[in-house]
């Protein structure tokens, strides 16, 4: 304590012995050693408890040698000497600098260790670098840690193939080193693959993945240069050389190895390939792109037992720069309202009486011209842009509705498309709301259609969305009824107005018997339950009587009318409506001249 007290030089001295001594025993933890050289004397000291850590003679070699680094790299593994240059070039250095390194020394006749280095450049009193003190650690048992850390880390657990994100750096880093050379990725699945889980149980499922690694691994091997990854459960991708009989080769080897498994089941499995141009080389194309692509191809074939292999070809680089394009242009396009609402009659089949309509969205695109819905709303839904084009769609049709009603034209109500990304907006209710009475547009006159989910998980969103619509007295239709897999249960579960029955959901054989029961089942269903119907995708005669024939009185077709222009839709409302008798005493008349 009394030392403590002390003030002034003693205690002074003591700190200073302190912090030697902290350091030294620093430097031993870290299994570190310094060496300091003045850059003004050219003289060296090296800790002598390098030697702890080296076994060559360092102190020699210093000696003789006049410039640092160069002595240095004798003692260096050639491949870190280019890293070594630069962190020894003292030429450039200011008082105060710092760097840090790392290289694989020479710590005994023929054995390297990694060693961190730390530099730091100390000024004299003329402000001028004097000093130089390099901290050197041995690093090696640090290094294989995380060496083994990363092995373990880049391999799929399962198959010991390495994983994804392994597959995209060894990939990159071959066709970096192979500049001029074009590969193929070929991704492939078991098709049905969960059904073997089902049925033998996830072990059996477990060692069939197993297996397919290994004869992976050895086809690969075989092949030499390619990699090849588990991206994740039963999918599997390659890159190798764009040489056709290699890629016939492995596949087939694949498939007829998991072929000959000792398995109860048809397990075959589906291909596709893209292979590489010399543009992707040039635009440094991201692996991951091209992986997609071998993947696009892939699902066009999963299932189809006729063809097992696709190629990504023009076509599906020409859905991609469209695809690329919609994106891109989107935003501008709402702002320039190039979208346009058309409209499809809804008609009574017996009297053709037009009894409403549905808003349907088109793209009048300035230079592709006239796209369809089906073209873009799919990549609007995956990118949430559908929810401002539904907004607009609907914005419209209400401005029409009033328009119409201000002119004096008759109106029936017109139907808007409500996209299931839509209903995770917890503002759609209040923003239908605000939009219908901004135009003052009575609630009878527009209705929503929902599409049922596929996804039991989305019902619970979908009636809350119905009974709110309800609520507020707009009429819901539920869309394409019989698309999904729990028509029936979404019926119990969610309270719609309308079943919009779409026939292209259900077989289309003209005579086919098992399609009209279908059919008049759920009409009968409907009936029961107080639901109105109408029959969407209405194309024939045949179709219009046997509809009438089951009681349904009320369609949406190309039979009576497409989707049309908002002008023409107002001339067809004017015109006077045909009866399918006329309809059809029309066609024959026509047919017979
Ligand atoms: P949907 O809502 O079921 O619309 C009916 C689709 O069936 C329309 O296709 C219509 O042109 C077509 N159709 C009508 N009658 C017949 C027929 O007799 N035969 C055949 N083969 N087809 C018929 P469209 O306009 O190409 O729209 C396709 C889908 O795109 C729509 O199916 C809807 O899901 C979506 N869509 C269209 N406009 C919008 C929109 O404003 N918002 C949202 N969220 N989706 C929209
Ligand atoms: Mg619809
Ligand atoms: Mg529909």
């Amino acid at each position: 304590m009394a030392e403590w007290n002390d003030p002034g030089i003693e205690l002074e001295k003591k700190t200073d012995e302190l912090e030697e001594l902290k350091e030294r025993l620093i430097l031993q933890q870290t299994a570190s050693f310094t060496v300091e050289y003045n850059l003004k004397t050219r003289k060296y000291y090296i800790d002598p408890s390098y030697k702890n850590y080296i076994k060559e003679d360092w102190e020699k070699d210093f000696i003789r040698s006049k410039e640092m680094g160069r002595a240095h790299r004798r003692a260096v593994l050639r491949q870190d000497h280019e890293m070594l240059d630069a962190f020894f070039d003292f030429s450039t250095l200011k008082a105060g600098d710092k760097r840090i390194g790392k290289a694989r020394f020479r710590i005994d006749k023929h054995q390297f260790e990694w060693f961190r280095m730390a530099l730091f450049c100390a000024g004299g009193a003329d402000g001028e670098p004097e000093r130089v003190v390099i901290t050197f650690s041995n690093v090696q048992r640090e290094i294989e840690a995380m060496e083994k850390v990363e092995f373990l880390l880049s391999q799929d657990p399962l198959t010991h193939l390495p994983n994804r994100s392994i597959f995209i750096k060894k990939t990159q880093r071959m066709l970096k080193e192979n500049p001029k050379k074009l590969y193929a990725f070929v991704q492939m699945d078991v098709d049905k693959f969960h059904m073997v889980n089902q049925f033998f149980g996830a072990k059996e499922g477990d060692n069939i993945l197993r297996y397919l690694g290994v004869k992976i691994q050895e086809c690969m091997e075989a092949m030499g240069e390619c990699t090849y990854c588990r991206v994740s459960s039963d999918t599997f991708c390659l890159c190798m050389p764009d040489d056709q009989e290699g890629i016939d080769e492995a596949i087939e080897y694949i498939q007829s190895s998991l072929r000959s498994y000792p398995i109860r089941f048809d397990t075959t499995m589906s291909f596709g390939i893209y292979m590489m141009t010399e543009r992707d080389h040039e635009k440094n194309e991201s692996i991951e792109t091209m992986m997609d692509r071998a993947r696009a191809a892939q699902r066009t074939v999963k299932g189809n037992y006729m063809k097992r292999v696709a190629v990504y070809n023009e076509e599906f680089m020409r859905q991609e720069e469209m695809e690329q394009m919609i994106v891109s242009e989107m935003k501008q396009a709402l702002r320039e309202e190039q979208f346009k609402v058309y409209l499809q009659p809804k008609c009574d089949m017996e009297t053709g009486r037009i009894i409403g309509s549905e808003a349907l969205v088109r793209w009048h695109h300035p230079k592709h011209g006239m796209i369809s819905p089906g073209k873009f709303v799919p990549i609007f839904e995956r990118n949430g842009f559908i929810s401002e084009v539904d907004y607009y769609v609907m914005e419209n049709t209400c401005r029409t509705i009033r328009r119409w009603l201000d002119e004096g034209f008759p109106v029936e109500p017109v139907s808007v498309n409500v996209s299931r990304m839509d209903m995770y907006n917890p503002r759609l209710m209040e923003n239908i709301k605000d939009c219908v009475s901004k135009y003052n547009v009575p609630h009878e006159l527009i209705e929503f259609e929902l599409t049922e989910s596929a996804f039991v998980f989305d019902n619970a969103q979908l009636t809350n969305l119905a009974e709110r619509l309800q609520e507020n007295h707009f009429s819901v239709l539920m869309d394409d009824f019989g698309s999904g897999y729990s028509s029936l249960n979404s019926l119990r579960e969610i309270s719609v107005d309308i079943l919009k029955i779409d026939l292209k959901f259900l077989p289309q054989k003209r005579e086919d018997t098992r399609a009209n029961v279908i059919l008049s089942c759920i009409i009968d269903m409907a009936n029961k339950l107080g639901l109105e119907v109408i029959v969407e995708g209405v194309e024939n005669i045949s179709q219009v009587k046997f509809l009438l024939s089951i009681g349904c009185k009320n369609a949406q077709g190309f039979y009576f009318h497409r989707p049309m222009s908002i002008d023409e839709f107002e001339k067809c409302m004017k015109a006077e409506p045909v009866p399918i008798s006329m309809r059809e005493r029309y066609r024959a008349f026509r047919k017979q001249r």
